[in-house]
């Protein structure tokens, strides 16, 4: 699933190349994927330009001109292509492997745009989404989210409470929960874990305050780190049109089951904590 970075990463590129574009026309094989409806969807921005794209959590925000705002969720399976006019494609979000044209049979919504350019929304297995909404609706979809990491809210001291508050689940269902703190998903949870040296099946009750504070620390440098790798493709990708995330070749701990711990090479472990499959070292993770 395209977590923080990888949506970090579709944001900035997209503030660079679709910004000041006029919306033509919304082309749709798949109206379940738009809320609340394919005419409203349509209504709201065939016709508007595209004024500045935001990220809330892994939510994108295309602010337009009018009174509407488009949102995209790419889920579990979602992908943005663009294609300008002219030159290169570029690609975010879930790799398709196998797949290295569009529009293809997993391509459900296209944007055209007056300068020629087109966006596809393409999406394997359909949990993604656009939805329009009106502009003043938007605190009421920001409430649903916690702090974002790189946030002044998001503090050292605001991240040992809402620890507290949570104290029979599991460290790594708490760093999944998007209450908690916004745009983390299984990929940066692991790695945040064994960056801070913590079991992710831990229970929260059984946490110090130095854990927290190290697990707090930790999120942050993952982060961060995944946002200047532009993200993460998975090695089985073969990106033949826009560049490739490359912290898949710098992860500590994700999908290296069966190979030697970083820290003190003992052997990576997989289990389930929080249905997810989970990656960590028994020996350095305590
Ligand atoms: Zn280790």
């Amino acid at each position: 699933m395209p977590e923080l970075p990888e949506v970090e990463t579709i944001k900035n590129d997209l503030n660079k190349l679709a910004r000041g574009q006029l919306i033509l026309r919304l082309e749709v094989r798949k109206p379940k994927l738009l809320k609340p409806s394919t005419k409203a969807v349509r209504w709201a921005i065939v016709g508007k330009v595209i004024k500045q794209i935001e990220r809330r959590g892994k939510l994108l925000i295309f602010y337009l001109n009018g009174e509407h705002l488009l949102l995209m969720h790419l889920k579990m399976t979602g992908q943005i292509v663009w294609q300008p006019p002219r030159g290169r494609f570029l690609t975010g979000g879930h790799p398709i492997v196998g797949v290295s044209s569009v529009p293809n049979r997993f391509t459900h919504l296209t944007i055209y745009f007056k300068s020629g350019a087109r966006l596809y929304f393409n999406d394997v297995r359909q949990f993604g989404y656009w939805q329009v909404i009106a502009k003043k609706e938007l605190p009421k979809i920001y409430s649903k989210f916690g702090p974002e990491p790189f946030s002044l809210e998001f503090t050292r001291e605001s991240f040992w409470q809402s620890l507290k508050k949570r104290g029979r689940t599991t460290i790594k269902a708490v760093l999944l929960d998007q209450k908690v703190v916004a745009g983390i998903g299984n990929i940066y949870a692991d790695e945040s874990l064994f960056l801070a040296r913590v079991r992710p099946s831990k229970r929260v009750s059984t946490l110090s305050k130095n854990n927290a504070g190290d697990i707090y620390k930790a999120i942050k440098v993952i982060l961060a780190r995944a946002i200047k790798a532009r993200g993460t493709s998975f090695n089985s990708y073969v990106d033949g049109q826009g560049r490739k995330g490359t912290y898949w070749e710098k992860r500590l701990v994700y999908g290296r089951r069966g190979e030697k711990c970083k820290r003190c090479r003992n052997i990576i472990l997989k289990t389930l904590v929080a249905g997810r499959g989970t990656h960590y070292c028994a020996r350095c993770q305590k």
